[in-house]
């Protein structure tokens, strides 16, 4: 007799003992896991025959599969149909990538800001406000509108 709930290794039929647990759920995984996906079975080609891994894995987890992690492309699939159930997720991987990128773009920003300044300093050269500083009050050049 099988077990009432028997998780199975898609590509090769095998119980899997990698995850006994819904990573969500806390619990024995059910088809609802699946359904959720709460849990989902690796899709990355392993192997010489190029079959699927079939390791079930906790979607909403910072690797995914421990062979085929999401930071390498796999099984990236899951995480974009767990997001059309719930628009809000956000996978901790994820968010490490949107951290990094706006780490980045700071960075991008700063630097292009300190070359907009030293390019506006290059382009005026009566802008020496250490030598004016006894003079008359400049007034801020105003943008206005060349173009009628
Ligand atoms: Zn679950
Ligand atoms: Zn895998």
């Amino acid at each position: 007799m099988p077990p009432a709930i028997a998780v199975r290794n898609t590509a090769t039929g095998a119980v899997s003992k990698a995850i006994h647990h819904c990573g969500e759920c806390k619990k024995v995984p059910t088809q609802r896991c699946y359904d959720k996906y709460h849990i989902a079975n690796c899709e990355a080609p392993s192997g010489k025959s190029g079959a699927p891994c079939g390791v079930k894995f906790t979607v909403n987890s910072r690797g995914g599969c421990l062979k085929h992690e999401y930071h390498n492309g796999f099984n990236l699939r899951f995480i974009r149909l767990r997001r059309g159930q719930d628009p809000d997720l956000k996978s901790r991987w994820e968010l490490e990538q949107e951290a990094k990128a706006r780490e980045e773009q700071k960075t991008a920003a700063a630097a292009a800001a300190l070359a907009a300044e030293a390019e506006f300093a290059a382009r005026d050269p009566n802008t020496d406000w250490h030598r004016h500083e006894k003079g008359p009050a400049k007034t801020k050049t105003k943008n206005k509108q060349r173009k009628n």
